[in-house]
């Protein structure tokens, strides 16, 4: 079977699974269990626009899992099944970030796989970069990623976390050296947040917000 899953989508199915082998462990009555087997079956199969008949039946099959040791064994096979984050050379990042000191920069096949986004921090500059993949074409941010860490809700998995605060200026339209800034918090981990996007729409309105 080809790769027809992406990261996003892969983090709900395993969210799904993991709750459905505590369901199967902990509910007494089946056809409630029943019911809550056809609810998750329909909500992995709501993410994907179109589905073959196989991979239908793929979904179907999250429903006969028993216990942790039959999802992780099934978790492991729909991995394979991931399209990675579209790749990206040099010469491209070097276009995202023209006024950057990247050095050599090169993002490998097995990070771009369970990744919704990419991103690395310069410490020393305190500076993250973050490349999403918007209507078909890589997108740059840079901005200054505070050192404090605080408790709150990351805006772009949306999710509780240790959070840092993410500041990014541009200079605003028809104004003499303006600059306007605009602060967000994410995660401090990015494997962590990109573990945790189950919808890409935190991730698009926090692209939109941050390239104004
Ligand atoms: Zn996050």
């Amino acid at each position: 079977m080809e790769a027809f899953i992406r990261n996003d989508q892969y983090n709900e199915w395993k969210y799904q699974v993991n709750k459905l082998v505590y369901n199967q462990a902990t509910l007494n009555d089946d056809d409630v269990l029943e019911a809550v087997q056809s609810l998750a079956i329909e909500q992995i199969a709501e993410q994907f626009v179109m589905l073959s008949n196989e991979q239908n039946k793929l979904i179907t099959l999250t429903a006969q899992l028993n216990d942790e040791g039959d999802a992780q064994l099934f978790l492991d096979q729909i991995a394979s099944l991931i399209i990675p984050f579209p790749a990206i050379n040099n010469t491209q990042i070097t276009q995202l970030f023209p006024k950057a000191k990247l050095g050599r920069m090169s993002i490998q096949e097995s990070e771009r796989k369970f990744s919704s986004y990419i991103s690395w921090d310069d410490t020393g500059q305190q500076k993250r970069y973050i490349i999403a993949y918007v209507d078909h074409k890589h997108v740059g941010i840079e901005g200054r990623l505070h050192t404090r860490t605080v408790h709150g809700v990351c805006s772009i998995c949306n999710h509780h976390a240790a959070t840092r605060q993410f500041t990014t200026s541009y200079k605003e339209r028809g104004d003499e050296g303006n600059y306007t800034s605009y602060s967000q918090y994410v995660c401090s981990d990015t494997r962590q947040c990109n573990e945790n996007i189950r919808v890409l729409d935190h991730l698009y309105t926090f692209i939109s917000k941050m390239t104004k």
